[in-house]
């Protein structure tokens, strides 16, 4: 077996690793990189079989629906086999309707915690991980008695932070090609630990009883560990939390017994629907989607009176649409995303309109990757012949952090070879 890494060798973004064994060939991942502007202006790596007919190609394997891993998809000729977490092509469905640039899976098979399928020569087990991405995996390839293990994106400091303790404790054994995340890396010092979830949820518990207005919390809504902090707190700090069309739908494709979801099942979670997407909702003939809310709404004149006992999952498109019903006194916008975004772009331009109207504007975020420290533990638990880094901006580091670390660039065919399993 051997692989080669066709983006992510020096980088966060544009993850693609092409497998090989006996002539077949399987993709893990294929993400648009963090740069790039839009999907047109970046082409698919030199794998055969993406657009043109290749029947060595067998399949492409989505680790988790982050668009960095699985951004290129929508250009792939829609006849190639796609495998991925079920829920992940559910969450991928519900965004096809409101995000530019996605596209809506048909899925051959679904990845499963610690199921093994096979694929031609290759034996896939799945690893279900602890990531900002709900239903992330690791995955481990197993072909000509050797195996690869992936780690995906993962952290330890999370909500399923116990998965990550049983892959500590129950590891795949004998691993060859270990290709590991280093998100971290420059990120943060060897000994340095991001929050967790539940220190998150604390901050928010105290923001939301200090703020006399709406808390306008800025969180992608595909963020669940996230979605669900904000969500705990608010019934903590007896506020409501409303939620747009987009992330109705989201919540709802995940249909899991433990994440909050706009329906009569659930208190503390209703419906607001800005004006401009009632009309995208229009424009998109999907308007029927909002039968479904039916005794969850609430409307644009009951907000002003009703915002001391409300968080809303929020983008700075919506401020507009707050300020003419009058809502905006008193608020509060909390941004829980990655800072790196303030820079520029519509980020910047709500830390402004912030200033401007005297909103205090503040940031309640943890990493949705592992502090270096938790890397140590996996690598070491994993114990692998050989440590290949991957999406990372610091691969240099790995070395004096971990054993057997081999560096590799973009392009280069790497053998899994040696150890017998
Ligand atoms: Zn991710
Ligand atoms: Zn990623």
């Amino acid at each position: 077996m051997r692989i080669r890494i066709h983006r992510g060798s020096n980088e966060i973004g544009g993850s693609c690793i092409e497998v090989e064994s006996s002539g077949y060939r399987i993709l893990l991942d294929l993400g648009l990189p963090l740069t790039a502007p839009d999907l047109a202006s970046i082409p698919l790596p030199d794998v055969a079989g993406l657009t043109g007919t290749s029947s060595s190609l067998l399949a492409i394997v989505l680790s988790h629906g982050h668009r960095d891993h699985w951004g290129l998809m929508p250009k792939v000729r829609s006849d190639v086999p796609f495998v991925m977490g079920k829920v992940t092509s559910q969450i991928l469905k519900a965004a096809s309707d409101f995000v530019p640039d996605t596209f809506s899976p048909e899925v051959s098979t679904f990845l499963e915690h610690r199921k093994t399928l096979e694929i031609g020569p290759f034996k896939l087990t799945p690893y279900l991980m602890d990531h900002s991405g709900f239903d992330a995996y690791a995955i481990s390839v197993e072909a000509d008695d050797q195996r690869l293990f992936y780690s995906g994106d993962f952290r330890a400091h999370g909500r399923k932070s116990k998965l990550f303790d049983a892959l500590l404790h129950a590891p795949p054994r004998n691993v060859d090609l270990m290709l590991m995340e280093g998100s971290s890396l420059g990120r943060l010092a060897e000994h340095q630990q991001f929050p967790t979830e539940q220190e998150l949820e604390e901050v928010f518990v105290d923001r939301f009883k200090h703020t006399s207005g709406m808390a306008l919390v800025a969180c992608s809504a595909q963020n669940i560990d996230r979605v669900v902090s904000i969500y705990r707190a608010c019934k903590r700090s007896g506020r409501v939390l409303l939620v747009d069309a987009y992330a109705a739908e989201i919540l709802k494709a995940i249909d899991h017994d433990s994440i909050p979801k706009p329906t009569s099942d659930w208190t503390n979670i209703a419906v607001y629907l800005p004006q401009s997407q009632r009309r995208q909702l229009v424009r998109k003939g999907i308007a029927s989607i909002v039968d479904s809310y039916r005794g969850l709404r609430i409307w644009p004149d009951e907000l002003s009176a009703r915002s001391g006992a409300l968080a809303m999952l929020f983008r700075g498109w919506m401020l507009d649409d707050l300020e003419k019903v009058g809502a905006l006194q008193g608020a509060r916008v909390i941004w829980s995303q990655w800072d790196g975004y303030l820079k520029d772009g519509p980020g910047k331009k709500l830390v402004e309109t912030c200033a401007l109207k005297n909103i205090p504007f503040e940031v309640v975020h943890t990493s949705g990757h592992a502090s270096p420290s938790d890397l140590k533990r996996l690598a070491s638990a994993v114990g692998a012949r050989k440590l290949v880094p991957i999406h990372t901006f610091e691969r240099d580091r790995f070395p004096a952090l971990f054993e057997n670390v081999s560096i590799h660039n973009d392009g280069e065919w790497i053998e899994v070879a040696s150890g017998q399993i």
